[in-house]
């Protein structure tokens, strides 16, 4: 039996993550930081019929992570690493508009990169003895598309200098942490990459799904979820290392 871990899974993109994997008979750990709402996204699922289990799981909380990474590592294996959880709190309130680099407090920057670097780079390190213990470990990094310096450099990208200073300088140092592991785990089976599920409508994004039809450009968690898991499912041929989006590799 393959056995998933996705953090934050109790909404958005992380549970349809934890469906979609969940739907293919794989078994699902649902990390969440609350154990009201990862106990009732364990439900939901379960009333599909699917085979998932709850974690309680705060990226932010070493103790929370070595506690989860111990639950999973009694009850077995571990195969696929789902790096989902993320926030993007640099926004000014209510909008897409991020909040200018010489206004950003210093400890929003922080937040973020406890939670989107941090947080993913002690996941990956306390499960990584699970997952090398897999015949074909995958793990992969829930980027975006905003971290890339290709795009943010392009004079004719249409969303350039969203949020550079926060998310997307945020997602830029977990990209080079996905390159980082695969440069040490490149003589193993496991594959690491980082993902971007393209625009998705959740509460991150601040765009309601339901009324996804007044906003072109946003994608279901749904459709984002397929781009995580063609990465987590890679066969033993694919790729380590690199950066992918809906529509194929990404420049860095
Ligand atoms: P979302 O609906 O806001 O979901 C974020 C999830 O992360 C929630 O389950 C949240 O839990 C969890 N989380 C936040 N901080 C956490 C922590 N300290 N420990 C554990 N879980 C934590 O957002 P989303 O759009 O699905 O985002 C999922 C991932 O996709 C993020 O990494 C995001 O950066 C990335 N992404 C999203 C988009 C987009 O357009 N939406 C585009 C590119 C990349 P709570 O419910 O407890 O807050």
């Amino acid at each position: 039996m393959t056995i998933a871990l996705v953090t934050g899974a109790n909404k958005g993109i992380g549970l349809a993550v934890a469906r979609n994997l969940a739907r293919r008979g794989i078994k699902v750990w649902l990390g969440a930081r609350s154990e009201q709402r990862g106990r009732d996204a364990v439900e939901l699922l379960r009333a599909e019929q699917l085979d998932t289990e709850f974690v309680l799981l705060d990226v932010t909380n070493q103790n929370s992570i070595a506690a989860a990474a111990e639950r999973i590592a009694s009850a077995g294996a571990l195969d696929i690493l789902v790096n989902n959880a993320g926030i993007m709190n640099d926004m000014v309130a209510g909008t897409l508009n991020p909040i200018l680099p010489s206004q950003l407090p210093l400890n929003t920057v922080r937040e973020l990169y406890d939670t989107n670097v941090f947080g993913a780079i002690e996941v990956i390190q306390r499960t990584l003895p699970l997952l090398r213990k897999s015949s074909g470990g995958r793990i992969v990094n829930v980027s975006s598309r905003f971290a890339s310096f290709a795009h943010q450099t392009d004079e004719k990208w249409p969303p350039r200098s969203i949020s550079t200073l926060g998310y997307s300088s945020a997602k830029a140092a977990l990209n080079m942490v996905t390159v980082g592991f695969a440069y040490e785990l490149r003589d193993t089976t496991i594959k690491i990459n980082a993902v971007s599920p393209g625009t998705t409508a959740t509460d991150l994004s601040g765009t309601d799904a339901r009324k996804l039809a007044g906003k072109p450009g946003f994608g279901t968690p749904e459709r984002g979820a397929e781009t995580v898991v063609t990465y987590a499912l890679l066969p033993a041929a694919g790729p380590s290392g690199r950066f992918f989006g809906p529509d194929g590799e990404l420049s860095w």
